[in-house]
């Protein structure tokens, strides 16, 4: 499938700030793409390349293979809905929506008739006529994406849209993004620093890091085996560790030498790392040994337990514990894994 969006070797320096770093990017069309990273990694700086704010220093953008590189927003078929929504407090939240297509010399029964359509299709038919201000913040950054899509975008683009609503109207909205996002195809292009949202809206997630994608893919497989430390760490938690290939392809770790799959060359230091779902008490294939347990926090469905190991203890073990584990702060208790699930990471 030929990509929507390709982004090619782009690079954009602020002064000598290297915002982003030769970044390459291809967006699939109908996909919800998530732009992950911490603050400062450069998603604002690539979303607003996008959307034709700012110009790259170096590199292309195509949009349905049309060099959009140096088009301002307005001409190339990208929208974006910003965190603050930017609604106009005096209009109607028909007026709102339709503003794009004002804007664009459609008469007012037309706008109405399409401001009305997509409306409904956020779920919010009613608030044709009310004021912004008398609807909540959901609702309001629903009336945002509304107002985006209406125009009919072959790319919509979300700076961190659901980061002013609290947690559970947060998860909630998730939800409707991507039902909203199925529904009617266009791409989505969503920054955010939130990994569990990440997880909850990307078919393909983009894992930022300096200005560089750091890994790429679809959610569960970033997941399920990252391509890098900083993946493993900042895409769901790891226990990290350092390792070392042997001339017989074992790997020397603090706790042992362990026989696990890996490309590594012999004599390659490596880090290996372990999902705290994959850490039990008790016995198992790999032993970690005795641990004194740290922080015991009860977290409803399981319990997320830290623990300094005998063999190791600069090394935090993290492990998610069955909710009626029976371990305190304290506690010196054997932790255990398997090598299924030992990621083995080189770089
Ligand atoms: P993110 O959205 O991931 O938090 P940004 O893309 O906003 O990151 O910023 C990436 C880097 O570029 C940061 O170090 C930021 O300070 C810098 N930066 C962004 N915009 C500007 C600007 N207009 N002028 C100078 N530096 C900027
Ligand atoms: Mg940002």
């Amino acid at each position: 499938m030929t990509a929507l969006v390709q982004v090619k070797n782009v690079s954009r320096l602020f002064g000598s700030m290297r915002a982003l770093d030769h970044v390459s990017l291809d967006i699939a069309p109908e996909s919800y793409t998530v732009l992950l990273g911490p603050s400062g990694s450069g998603k604002t700086t690539l979303l607003s390349i996008l959307g034709g704010f700012l110009e790259p220093s170096e590199g292309q953008v195509l949009i349905e293979g049309e060099d959009c590189t140096s088009m301002p927003p307005a001409k190339r078929p990208t929208t974006t809905v910003f965190q603050d929504y930017a609604l106009f407090p005096h209009m109607t939240v028909g007026n709102n929506v339709g503003f794009g297509l004002r804007m664009r010399g459609l008469a007012r029964p037309e706008r109405d008739r399409r401001a009305r359509d997509v409306l409904a299709l956020v779920g919010l038919a009613e608030a044709f006529d009310k004021k912004p201000h008398q609807l909540s913040g959901g609702q309001r950054q629903r009336v945002a994406l509304a107002r985006a899509l209406v125009v009919e975008p072959s790319v919509l683009l979300l700076d961190e849209p659901l980061g002013a609503l609290d947690l559970k109207l947060r998860r909630q909205m998730q939800d409707e993004l991507k039902a909203i996002q199925k529904r009617v195809g266009t791409a989505f292009v969503h920054v955010t620093h939130d990994q569990e949202e990440a997880m909850a809206l990307a078919d393909h997630c983009v894992v930022m890091n300096h200005g560089r994608i750091e890994d790429e893919g679809p959610a569960e497989r970033v997941y399920s085996r990252p391509g890098s430390r900083f993946s493993a760490t900042f895409m769901g938690e790891s226990t990290i560790f350092p390792g070392r290939v042997t001339s017989s392809r074992e790997i020397e770790t603090p706790f042992g030498t362990w026989r696990l799959n890996t490309d590594a060359a012999t004599g390659a230091d490596v880090a290996l790392a372990l999902r705290p779902e994959h850490v039990a008490i008790g016995d198992g294939p790999l032993a970690l040994g005795r641990a004194k347990v740290g922080d015991v926090v009860f977290q409803g469905s399981f319990k997320r337990v830290t623990a300094a190991p005998e063999r190791a203890a600069q090394i935090d073990l993290l492990a998610r514990l069955p909710a009626d584990a029976a371990v305190r702060a304290g506690d010196v208790v054997e932790f255990a894994c398997d090598p299924r699930h030992v990621l083995v990471l080189t770089r």
